[in-house]
């Protein structure tokens, strides 16, 4: 039987969780979830004077936002813990004690050095292909130190090891570290181990192809559920990112990936991260959700504006789902369904005031929408056409100045959907309203 496909994302926690890491642990975990094998989580805190416990929890919260499940790691636990390498020493310890008695390492100025094995390393990268180092130059190839002379090991040692402790059978990782997989190589050979399958996906850069730093727009996944994106989408998006579905269809689930996902189309140069793309994914992931859903994801952001969402907030929030990229654009957009008083976009009213005949429109329009019995999308459309009859105008042409008299836009939902959910008395109101301000 083949081995049970194991991955593993590895993060220093040095800074906030990166899109890039993001997108590696996305990666791993798709892969393992594919081949029915396990993700494992494993902390690479070894540098204590980088490490921080805000950087652990972010972390962990990214994770857990994005619906990256782990089947061994921090809190879970799992058959090859601790999964903090601060906690491993002794693995530790137990690896380097193999590399004294193979006589691979030695004493040079405090540390301890590996000694590489002089011949030509090839690796063949599932993404890259193949890269051979030839350590038969010496001068470019010095030995490494694995041990520092403060006892502490160095990253590729303690990363190789807990390859090999672990048993991850496929390493998935940014091509930063292309170019250190020679090195790991020959440690998992001195070592007696046998290597993982390695899969280096590019990097992330900027618009401007410049590579995507802590620092830059976009770049720290804790930022996106306050600036109104929904996990799946952001999901969807990275996996984007330097994967190719091979079809038109973009917008997929994490299920869709899943099923789909595979390697082999993992492209082999670099991903442009650009945010107009993310927040249209956004769009289409807010497109898709139920009604009841899209309520329920934008009822905080509404609520974090001082509006009160009201009784009938399934029906005011999927008025405007059509309407935005973000749900940060939830609350200006159902403002004047929420409350009475909302902002008048001057352009509109200055286009209303143009018409010319403005207040007699309004006046029209109070007349007839008064007058309509059961109130309805269709009753009050029927009056609205009756009320253009009664001015000699088309009834196109009230359309305009009524849903800025009730809205206080140029655009937004449906007119029949605004007026049933505003209801009769609101809406005469606010059409009485503008009657006075045109007149
Ligand atoms: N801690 C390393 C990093 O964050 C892990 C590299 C790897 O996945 O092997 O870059």
């Amino acid at each position: 039987m083949a081995d049970i496909v194991r991955t593993r994302f590895a993060p220093s926690p040095t800074g906030y969780l990166h899109v890039g890491g993001a997108r590696t642990a996305l990666f791993c975990w798709l892969y393992a979830r594919k081949h029915g094998g396990q993700f494992i989580l494993r902390i690479e805190d070894t540098d204590e004077a980088r490490n921080t416990e805000a950087a652990r929890q972010a972390i962990f919260d990214g994770m857990n936002w994005l619906g990256l499940d782990w089947d061994e790691g921090p809190d879970v636990g799992g058959p090859c813990g601790p999964y903090y390498q601060s906690q491993r020493n002794a693995v530790y310890d137990r690896y380097f004690e193999k590399l004294v008695a193979a006589d691979r390492v030695y004493e040079s100025e405090g540390a301890w050095r590996f000694r590489f094995e002089r011949k030509p390393v090839t690796m063949h990268d599932l993404v890259c292909g193949e890269v051979t180092i030839d350590y038969r130059d010496e001068s470019n190839t010095p030995d490494m130190v694995v041990k520092r002379s403060d006892g502490s090991y160095v990253f590729h040692f303690v990363n190789v090891v807990d390859d090999l402790e672990m048993r991850i059978t496929h390493v998935i990782r940014g091509e930063d570290h292309l170019m250190n997989t020679p090195k790991h190589l020959q440690l998992i050979e001195a070592l007696g181990g046998v290597a993982p399958a390695y899969a280096h996906i590019p990097l992330i850069q900027n618009p401007n192809g410049s590579k995507m730093s802590k620092r830059d727009q976009g770049a720290a996944v804790g930022d996106y559920p306050r600036q109104g994106f929904v996990a799946p989408a952001l999901v969807n998006f990275l996996a984007l990112l330097g994967w190719s579905p091979k079809t038109e269809e973009e917008i997929f689930s994490l299920d869709e990936l899943t099923q789909r996902f595979s390697l082999e189309a993992v492209n082999r140069s670099p991903a442009r991260f650009d945010a107009e793309k993310c927040a249209w994914v956004n769009q289409q992931h807010l497109l898709r959700m139920s009604a009841e859903d899209f309520a329920a994801a934008a009822r905080p952001y509404v609520e974090k504006e001082s509006l009160d969402p009201g009784p009938q907030f399934v029906a005011v929030a999927a008025a405007v789902q059509e309407k935005v990229r973000l749900l940060t654009e939830v609350p200006e957009a159902v403002r004047f369904l929420l409350e009475d008083a909302f902002p008048m976009d001057e352009a509109a009213l200055e286009k209303v005031k143009a018409g010319g005949n403005g207040a007699a429109v309004m006046g029209a329009l109070h007349e007839a929408l008064a007058q309509v019995g059961e109130w309805t999308a269709e009753s009050a459309k029927a009056a609205i056409a009756t009320a253009a009859g009664a001015l000699g105008v088309k009834a196109g042409q009230m359309m305009f100045p009524l849903r800025v008299s009730l809205s206080g836009k140029a655009g937004g939902p449906d007119l029949g959907v605004i007026l049933t959910l505003l209801g009769r008395d609101r809406s005469l109101q606010r059409i009485e309203q503008l009657r006075q301000r045109l007149s």
